[in-house]
């Protein structure tokens, strides 16, 4: 079985306070993109999980969000024999676009689908959140506003027609440091998700990009100016907003027409501040 794993980004992100329990009250527009790694799921006879993924530094053991989810649904289930996984990796990693998240919500899907576990997205999602605060979304995918830890989420009409430019850095930022580097009380422009949500009923594409807001970014670019270059190229060269998606440094710049992000692609390439260009378009659930 062959499964593809859908990359996020996040078109507003806020933050309200942290939590008791330590975990951060957040405010999310997330949006599926089209981009995706693809998953190999087999049966085997013998037990167990076996992991293979074509990437270093990635482990295929526990710590794998892959490894996590196949064995949460055996467990639970009690499934007699074992799977092996192939997962080939196309999401930049540890890159603020939830691809180990999403590798998770495929693996879910899969090993339900496989060993016909009968069980239904609602109660899938239920599940996916013990694994981690973004699993449920990328189970549902599409456009969401996230409230709670992440996992409460209201589906939002799909965006107005764009095109999504992605630009990497070399570098990766871990969201728990980003969590931990965050000074609450010093945030001082809370991005308008109710505004953004009102612009994206009205397919309102320019009102919704003026609109776009990160409150990591500030804390990041502060320790990553190429992030803040990557998005001076994508707005100078015709994005109607360029954001870091997440906790960074993936930049995401929006466009109104393939032609204008085609030229920045290329621009941002030939500049060589970015190691990932990548453009695509935003994938809706229906
Ligand atoms: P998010 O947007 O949810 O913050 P991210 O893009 O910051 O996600 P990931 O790429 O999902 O981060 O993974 C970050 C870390 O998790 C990596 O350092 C990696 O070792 C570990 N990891 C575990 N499972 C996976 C997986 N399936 N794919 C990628 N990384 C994984």
């Amino acid at each position: 079985m062959r499964l593809r794993a859908l990359a996020k980004i996040n078109l507003g992100l806020d933050i309200l306070g942290k939590r008791e329990d330590g975990y951060h009250e957040v405010r999310m527009i997330m949006q599926t993109i089209q981009m995706y790694d693809v998953l190999e799921i087999k049966k085997k006879k013998a037990p167990g999980i076996s992991l293979s993924v074509n990437y270093p530094y990635i482990p295929c053991d526990e710590r794998n969000l892959v490894y996590k989810a196949a064995k949460l649904l055996m467990d639970e289930f009690q499934v007699k024999g074992g799977v092996t996984i192939r997962l080939e990796k196309f999401i930049p990693v540890a890159a603020g676009m939830a691809g180990g998240s999403s590798d998770a919500a495929a693996t879910l899907v899969g090993i339900n689908r496989l060993f016909k576990l009968g069980l239904s997205e609602r109660e899938l999602m239920d599940r996916a959140v013990k694994i981690g605060a973004d699993v449920p979304y990328c189970i549902m995918r599409g456009t969401a506003l996230a409230e709670g830890i992440g996992e409460k989420l209201t589906g939002i009409t799909q965006v107005p027609e764009c095109f999504v430019l992605i630009g990497k850095p070399g570098i990766n930022v871990s969201t728990r440091a980003a969590y931990e580097s965050l000074n609450l009380s010093g945030i001082q422009n809370h991005p308008d998700i109710d505004g953004m949500i009102q612009d994206i009923q009205n397919g309102d594409l320019q009102g919704m990009t003026a609109k776009m807001g990160n409150v990591f970014e500030p804390g990041i670019i502060g320790q990553y100016p190429v992030i803040q270059e990557i998005k001076d190229l994508m707005e100078s060269h015709g994005a109607l907003k360029a954001m870091m998606s997440g906790s960074g440094p993936t930049v995401f710049g929006i466009f109104d027409s393939q032609e204008k992000m085609d030229a920045a692609a290329k621009i941002l390439r030939e500049s060589n501040l970015a190691k990932t260009v990548f453009g695509t378009r935003v994938f809706n659930r229906i």
